[in-house]
């Protein structure tokens, strides 16, 4: 029922702006979102590689309504590859059609990501620009701009999608993207989404995340399995080792301030970590959905606060 709640305040537009406007609000977010400027997210990004884990850089911002700011947050975008190669972070972006415009002009979100794909296929060493998957209307439209993008000349390696577990539909996805080789981000999935189309059960959820991780793991291309669920990491890690996999043909991806005491044992350990780093003014549908998955960091950031 929290969950519920919490996904339907991440769709309010008046507490958004009264949130994300608010210094209270920004003092809230901070544990999930590295601050609102490039400056700190790249900070975050130098402190994170220090520690032994690797970075994607989200520019926080979703379902935009007019062209000049999807131009904006390309722009933004453009930035953050320049000053990854400049101070040489271990570090690539992830980015959100919706927020490149794919609402207000089709044309326009396709040639803004292409162009980012085009640049960080241009760079040396080559960079990555992972293409968030969103709720349910835009699944198919998504995965269809990838399959574009990567098949351009130059392209293969340098864009890649995500696949959500909860989605039925997955499995089909999952080998179309295989038969390309198309890197994949595997999460279980962050939307409201019907039983027509999604499993509501969290068995069934982790069920098929399970199936199609062995199926991405077992696969000769680099994936990504993003998930906190230590069970699930377990599997993983059993899995590899049952069936030979080596360390580095995978990675595990979690989000900036969440289970940072796995993300460290994971990498201590010989594993991949790749950490998800959001920020910008637009933080507010993110936390919403962070707390939906797990209401009680309200009272985990209520505490940080009152120490502060
Ligand atoms: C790197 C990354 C990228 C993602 N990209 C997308 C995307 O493109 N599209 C999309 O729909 N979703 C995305 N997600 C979100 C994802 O779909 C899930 O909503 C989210 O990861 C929670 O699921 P879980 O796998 O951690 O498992 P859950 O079953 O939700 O949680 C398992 C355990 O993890 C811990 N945990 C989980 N969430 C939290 C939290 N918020 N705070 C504290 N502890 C927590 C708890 O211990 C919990 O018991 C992404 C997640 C990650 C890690």
């Amino acid at each position: 029922m929290l969950r519920a709640l919490f996904i339907s305040l991440s769709e309010s537009h008046r507490l958004r702006a009264i949130a994300e406007h608010s210094s209270i609000g920004q003092r809230f977010s901070s544990r999930f979102v590295a601050g609102t400027q490039v400056e700190d997210v790249l900070r975050a990004a130098r402190a994170v590689n220090q520690s032994g884990l690797t970075v994607s850089i989200d520019n926080l911002g979703e379902n935009v309504t007019n062209a000049d700011e999807a131009r904006a947050s390309a722009g933004l975008y453009h930035q953050l590859l320049d000053e990854i190669a400049a101070r040489k972070l271990d570090a690539n972006i992830s980015l959100k059609l919706t927020h490149m415009g794919l609402d207000v002009d089709e044309k326009l979100a396709h040639d803004q990501v292409a162009s980012l794909v085009a640049k960080a296929a241009a760079m040396n060493p080559k960079n990555f620009v992972r293409v968030d998957m969103e709720g349910s209307p835009y699944t198919q439209r998504t995965l269809d701009f990838v399959h574009e993008l990567h098949r351009k000349p130059g392209n293969q390696g340098c864009v890649g999608a995500v696949i959500q577990s909860y989605m039925r539909r997955s499995q089909s996805d999952v080998e179309n993207l295989l038969a390309d080789g198309i890197r994949i981000r595997l999460c279980k999935g962050a939307y409201k989404e019907p039983p027509e189309i999604a499993f509501q059960k969290k068995s069934e959820v982790d069920e098929s995340y399970v199936r199609l991780m062995k199926v991405l793991m077992k696969s000769s291309v680099y994936h990504g399995l993003a998930t906190h669920d230590e069970n699930i990491i377990n599997q993983a890690k059993a899995f590899a080792t049952r069936e030979n996999i080596a360390r580095d043909s995978f990675e595990f991806q979690m989000l900036y301030g969440i289970r940072r005491d796995l993300q460290q044992s994971l990498v201590r350990d010989g594993w991949r970590m790749r950490v998800y780093i959001p920020f910008g003014t637009e933080w507010y549908p993110y936390l919403m959905r962070r707390l939906a998955e797990r209401p009680a960091n309200v009272l985990f950031i209520a505490k940080n606060l009152l120490r502060r």
